[in-house]
């Protein structure tokens, strides 16, 4: 089938195939309106201020004084002193399908996504079988999404040192850029870039004006470190140094220097690559740079022996760490919050720190985590939004995505952000109950999740529709 026809295939950041597009877009939004939100509190970029938004065929068609009367019709959802949120944008999932679906799937990932205030999320291009490196593996992921999704999904593809020439045509597919690993990957069909097969993949994607993504940590550095095995967090801690991740992105912003490409650093735990971030950005390197909501909240510190559910790849590091990599998104050097969120069945995570899958599983519950942990430091919900919404969505290049403003798509999360509420595992929509959040009390319960003004998640239960769109590039 041409992906192009495909009417559940919506090409670029809203350009919609489907169905009720293109009639009366020069009608006035007055009379078309189906829905009203009303709230006294709206994060729109301006501003956090009391406000009717007013929603028309699926996207926000105006944002009107809060005592502005609905219009005759349209249904009214008043949200009290509730926080109405763009929905989130959650640019780094690993949803493992097809081919790992045990370990999450696209059904249980967008549920999970829904009932935590996710509206769009991208793929990664590895753990599933087939990798996205290749246009028909693009194809398979795209047949196991289809149909099955409660909120939009989009797909990285995968850079590796042997698909160069598939580059070209999965950009023109419609992935949103690509992932390499400049150390081994965790799996062996996904293998990782030396500095040679680096500078290659910078240059080709530099030429295709795309978006070079990548796991920074230097194998050289991680093969010198001492070796982990066992049940100490110490020890795994001690085997992925800083320094790997401070080579590797030295190594990734000279390959962009080089080659003009457009790179983004995944997932940062080290802070101190946070300067050579900075300097490269301010000397004209296209570099954005993300962390991760365990990065944020939780520490090596209290990691108990044996709890490998807090494994990951670069790892959770100490509190002072943490505490820069909080004044790393407060300066700006560091764009967005996205979960890495990369389950694995139980089994999996075997309480040896050595041998366990490497992933951390927080898709449904980074909102409340980030939001906690950004509360206490003095952060307000705009600032998240910022961070979790507007930033991902602008790397993706999703313009109808990240903010409550006219022309954008009707995707809010709406949070009780002075509730709390304690993390069951088995609760979760995830489909493996293993988290290192278990236990944890958070601040900010999400009330309901909106995809292009339908209700799609309501007090944690997710409508049994699937009525997530897959997303491509424009
Ligand atoms: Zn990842």
């Amino acid at each position: 089938m041409d992906e192009r026809r495909d009417q559940s295939t919506e090409r670029g950041p809203g350009r919609s195939t489907g169905r009720g597009t293109g009639r009366g877009a020069d009608r006035g939004a007055g009379r078309d309106v189906e829905l009203v939100l009303r709230s006294t509190r709206v994060v729109t970029p301006g501003a956090v201020r009391p406000a009717t938004v007013a929603v028309t065929r699926g996207r926000i068609g105006g944002v009107l004084p809060y005592d502005e009367p609905p219009p005759p019709g349209a249904a009214v959802e008043d949200l009290g002193d509730d926080v109405l949120l763009p929905g989130l944008v959650d640019t780094h999932v690993h949803v493992n399908d097809p081919g790992r679906s045990a370990w999450e799937g696209f059904p249980a990932a967008t549920r999970a996504a829904a009932a935590g205030g996710v509206t769009t999320l991208l793929d990664m291009p590895l753990n599933s079988l087939p990798p996205t490196t290749t246009v028909p593996g693009l194809h398979a992921k795209r047949a196991a999404a289809r149909s099955r999704v409660h909120t939009d999904v989009g797909f990285w593809g995968g850079a590796l040192p042997t698909n160069v020439a598939d580059l070209g045509p999965l950009h023109e597919a419609g992935v949103f850029g690509f992932k390499s690993f400049l150390s081994p990957s965790g799996v062996e069909e996904f293998p990782h870039l030396d500095r040679a097969a680096l500078d290659t993949v910078a240059r080709e994607v530099a030429g295709l004006g795309a978006l070079l993504i990548v796991h920074a940590e230097d194998p050289g550095h991680l093969e010198r470190a001492p070796r982990c095995g066992g049940p100490r967090y110490a020890d795994f801690l001690a085997s992925r140094p800083r320094a790997a991740e401070n080579e590797a992105v030295g190594a990734l912003l000279a390959a962009a220097r080089r080659h003009g490409t457009r790179v983004h650093v995944l997932h940062l735990s080290s802070a101190e690559a946070l300067p050579a971030l900075a300097a490269a950005r301010a000397d004209g390197v296209r570099v954005t740079v993300e962390t991760c909501p365990h990065f944020l909240t939780l520490t090596a510190e209290e990691v108990p022996d044996g709890a490998t559910e807090f494994k990951c790849c670069p790892p959770i590091r100490e509190a002072a760490n943490q505490d820069a990599l909080w004044a790393g998104l407060a300066e700006g050097t560091i764009d967005c919050i996205v979960s890495d969120h990369s389950p694995c069945t139980a089994d999996l995570k075997d309480g040896d720190f050595g041998t366990a899958w490497g992933g951390i599983s927080s898709l449904q519950l980074g909102l409340s985590a980030v939001w906690t942990a950004a509360r206490r430091r003095g952060h307000a919900l705009h600032d998240v939004a910022r961070w979790m919404s507007t930033a991902p969505a602008a790397l993706a290049g999703l313009d109808r995505k990240g903010a409550i403003a006219p022309g954008h798509d009707a995707d809010f999360a709406v949070l009780a952000p002075d509730e709390t509420f304690t993390v069951d595992p088995a609760a979760l929509h995830h489909r493996n109950p293993v988290t290192a959040y278990a236990g944890r009390t958070l601040h900010g319960v999400v009330r309901s999740t909106w995809l292009r003004g339908r209700k799609i998640a309501d007090r944690g239960a997710v409508s049994p529709e699937p009525t997530g769109r897959l997303l491509e590039r424009t």
